[in-house]
């Protein structure tokens, strides 16, 4: 971008002169919306959810006997939800703010299968599509039991198709992981930013993982690519696969189900707030999706960013979506947040989301190291940093006293608020690793 083109965007559009300082940026979206007002605007819907739900439940027989540590959840693959009260004080007296309320983790950081929050989308829509190739081949009816999937038959049948995909890591373990059981070649194409434990782990499952020396955007035009040229393949298109997105969306539902068992209120006198990680978008955008669908407008969703990516805040801030890149304005994005290190936000979820999301806030790296060592040694929980993205949301939110007035979100229902951060990450973390992450945290914290 041309220097006057940058005048020209910080003249209207002020805090981007803050994102090119690398500066922790909180944004509250003044179009956010009733979620009648804005559904219309996703283009998807609740039957659309309850479909990705059904289809996961026609798949937990087969997810319970490939997957053994599933098995004790039929086959459901779901994360805990826990409070983390001694966090709470904890950031109490780092932020120096009470924060009204109570706060619960989201652990899809424990998630069976790839500790992530991709074993929801990613593993979604490669079963997707393994059940449209069977379907049509007259292998399999959708009223059959998918146990029979794990079969020698139908590992051969997947065999003679292929599953490509770009990923910034996480994402790839997930798609590789499931498709590599199912039988499928599966072709990662890795950015630069992708651990060698990750490349490891997928190369032990046989999975080819193909490495760039350039940022993620680079690896999924690649596999873009080569899909194109292999009528066999199947490109799964982080940046625009509504499959994903459903994926993701169900946990809203499964969510609300938690909530009833632990006898957790969500209603108008009893808010839920809930802070996402966000790298290109489709994890978070599906995930608040469909909690607005599950919670309406009780429910307030945002996305969390590292200072040095912050392409989704970015996007929606400016309408430009993914007409523009952090990369446009100077910023590298680089970030030691994996998942997170995207220079441009899927134009789909911003368009679908820039009306049902309530704002976005970015944080530094330092600061996700200091949050992971604080969740340590409070809870002696363990999460990559990019999972700590969602962890000052709260305390930003509880400093917003005109937003919060706006919304008529008064002091009575803010001490009866459920804040829900979500922990996307780290679940499959190495010792060696996580020990490197601890070590910087102490340092970080001094
Ligand atoms: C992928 C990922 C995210 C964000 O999901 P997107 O769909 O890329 O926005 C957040 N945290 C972790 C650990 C991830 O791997």
């Amino acid at each position: 971008m041309k220097q006057s083109e940058i005048n020209a965007l910080i003249a209207e559009y002020p805090l981007v002169a803050q994102l090119m300082a690398l500066q922790p940026v909180s944004w509250f979206n003044p179009r956010s919306t009733t979620l009648a007002a804005g559904l219309p605007f996703v283009g998807l819907g609740a039957e659309d959810v309850a479909q990705a739900s059904r289809r996961l439940a026609r798949f937990a027989p087969y997810i319970s006997r490939a997957f053994p540590q599933t098995r004790a959840d039929g086959g459901i693959i779901e994360s805990p939800l826990t409070a983390i009260s001694a966090m709470q004080q904890a950031l109490n007296v780092h932020y120096g703010l009470t924060l009204p309320g109570r706060l619960l983790l989201k652990q899809d950081s424990h998630l069976p299968i790839s500790g992530s929050i991709k074993a929801r989308g990613g593993i979604y829509e490669v079963l997707t599509h393994a059940e449209m190739l069977a379907v049509g081949a007259g292998l399999l009816k959708p009223d059959d039991d998918y146990a029979r999937l794990f079969s020698d038959d139908f590992r051969h049948f997947f065999s003679q198709y292929r599953i490509a995909v770009g990923s910034t890591g996480n994402l790839g373990l997930s798609i590789g992981i499931i498709s590599a059981k199912l039988g499928f070649g599966v072709s990662v194409h890795m950015s630069a930013d992708a651990r060698a434990w990750k490349k490891q782990k997928l190369r032990e499952h046989g999975v080819e993982v193909i490495e760039y020396a350039q940022d993620y955007g680079v690896a999924v035009e690649q596999g873009r690519k080569q899909a194109a040229d292999d009528p066999h393949c199947f490109f799964i298109d982080d940046e625009n696969s509504q499959t994903l997105f459903l994926g993701y969306a169900v946990a809203g539902e499964r969510l609300k189900q938690q909530f009833i068992q632990q006898g957790i209120t969500v209603d108008e006198q009893h808010p839920l707030f809930v802070y996402l990680p966000c790298g290109v978008g489709g994890g978070p955008g599906g995930v608040a999706f469909g909690l607005k669908l599950a919670f309406g407008d009780h429910v307030h969703c945002f996305f969390a960013e590292p200072t040095h990516s912050p392409c989704m805040l970015l996007g929606i801030y400016t309408g430009l979506h993914d007409g523009i890149a952090v990369q446009d304005l100077g910023i590298d994005n680089v970030t030691a947040a994996d998942g997170l290190a995207v220079g441009r936000a899927s134009g789909f979820v911003g368009r679908a989301m820039e009306r049902l999301l309530d704002g976005c806030y970015t944080l530094s790296d330092s600061e996700m190291y200091r949050l992971l060592g604080l969740l340590d040694r409070q809870q002696q929980i363990r999460l990559e940093p990019s999972a700590l993205a969602g962890m000052p949301g709260p305390w930003r939110v509880a400093a917003e006293h005109p937003w919060l007035a706006q919304r008529g979100l008064d002091a009575a229902r803010m001490s009866q608020a459920t804040h829900l951060v979500w922990a996307t990450g780290g679940g499959m973390v190495p010792d060696s690793e996580m020990a490197s992450y601890l070590a910087q945290a102490a340092e970080q914290l001094g």
